[in-house]
């Protein structure tokens, strides 16, 4: 029986353990918080990443230890390595921490980006301005995440007040500066690659945001010429390989007619691959702990069509998704609380009208139905010839 210890003990670490209980693994998981959703279901060591006696801890006796979160500390990460094999390696974690790094990265491999510039003062922001063009997007190149730490530019006169609201920061987490995209759609690859090398992608998944939170996934995304889909996932591969990554991980792409853009990637299972658990043969989850562990991957494709909404902030009437046949119910156990990612629901069907249905009539039951919305018009596509 093999033991995997887990930096990060939030949903991601949760529904890892989740997954890997009917494998016969046990888990250990290392928080800050002391009621960690992650340590409902597995034991929850308390302290902080930075703890060398509590990270000694967490590598004692474990097979392989893994995130839930990519702004771990690097030096925890290694220091966890002399005691225990770490998947994602260190140095992969380290590349996806920094937009800057990540999107020279990118680059340097073919993948397509948008423009972007390092800020370091404000006489630079005018000039990355300049060179990036307007619209365009003020980031914090380290520990930003969910839309957090970004400001965006639409004209000259609004650099001040990014300056303002960012600034500081350029002195301590970095800043980089993007041109805004204005995309037709946000698709994801998520994707596994083992340790000897294998490489496996999930359908593509497409993502809507509201104030840039995922809000709603839909797989596989209807509508993709098959050239764009053999772009992403070629995209996901040279990545992977570059990074000699073991695990899953998301590339999070900007998409246009058939022009990809890639906005970033996460060293980790993500949010737009919860769908996985229900709506494919081996979920996210499974097959990450499959990775870390050196095991034979599982199956990656779809089982029909599915859709996951996030629930945000609290939680809704679980009724209406459960009185779907292809309902399916996620409660991380969080406390409630304005932007936190709570819980989330997936429905499944064999076929898009299928699920368009049972999605319409959970929107008019939760009044959610502007969530639904964007995801309705999508399948529509889908049916639609041409
Ligand atoms: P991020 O934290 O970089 O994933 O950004 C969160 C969300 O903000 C993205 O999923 C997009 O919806 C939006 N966003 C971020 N960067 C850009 C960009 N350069 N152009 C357009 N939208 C963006």
């Amino acid at each position: 029986m093999s033991t995997v210890g887990i930096l990060g003990g939030g949903q991601l670490a949760r529904m890892l353990v989740l997954a890997g209980t009917p494998l016969g693994l046990r888990f250990k998981v290392l928080d800050p918080s002391a009621d960690a959703c992650a340590g409902h279901v597995a034991p929850l060591l308390q302290g902080a990443y930075d703890d060398l006696a509590i990270l000694d801890e967490l590598g004692a006796g474990v097979d392989a230890a893994t995130f839930d979160f990519e702004n771990v500390p690097a030096d925890a990460a290694r220091h966890l390595a002399a005691a225990t094999q770490v998947l994602p390696n260190p140095g992969a974690l380290g590349a996806a921490q920094d937009r800057l790094a990540e999107k020279s990265l990118f680059r340097e491999l073919g993948i397509p980006v948008p423009a972007f510039e390092d800020v370091a003062t404000r006489e630079g922001l005018d000039a990355a301005i300049g060179k990036v063009g307007l619209p365009c997007i003020l980031k914090t190149r380290r520990l930003g995440y969910d839309g957090k730490g970004q400001f965006r530019i639409r004209d000259a006169s609004e650099a001040e007040a990014a300056w303002e609201a960012l600034g500081a920061q350029a002195g301590t987490v970095g800043l980089i500066l993007e041109a805004f995209v204005p995309f037709e759609r946000e698709l994801s690859v998520v994707a596994v690659r083992g340790r000897d090398g294998e490489f496996r992608t999930w359908p593509l998944t497409w993502n809507w945001h509201v104030d840039g939170v995922l809000s709603a996934s839909l797989a596989p995304a209807p509508a993709v010429a098959p050239a764009l889909a053999r772009d992403a996932f070629a995209h996901a591969r040279r990545l992977a390989e570059a990074l000699d990554y073991v695990g899953v991980f998301a590339l999070e792409l900007f998409c246009r007619g058939d022009q990809l853009l890639a906005n970033e990637m996460a060293p980790r299972v993500h949010n737009s691959g919860h769908w996985t658990i229900e709506g494919a043969q081996a979920s996210q989850f499974e097959n990450h702990l499959r990775a870390v562990l050196g095991l034979p991957l599982g199956a990656t494709d779809a089982i029909g069509h599915a859709c996951m909404l996030n629930w945000i902030g609290d939680m809704p009437d679980p009724r209406p998704v459960l009185g779907e046949p292809g309902g399916h119910w996620h409660d991380y156990g969080k406390q409630s609380g304005p932007g936190r990612k709570v819980g989330h629901a997936t429905v499944r069907a064999d076929d898009a009208g299928t699920l368009a249905a049972a999605l319409e009539r959970i929107g008019r039951a939760l009044g959610r139905e502007a969530q639904v919305a964007p995801v309705l018009e999508a399948l529509r596509l889908a049916a639609s010839p041409g």
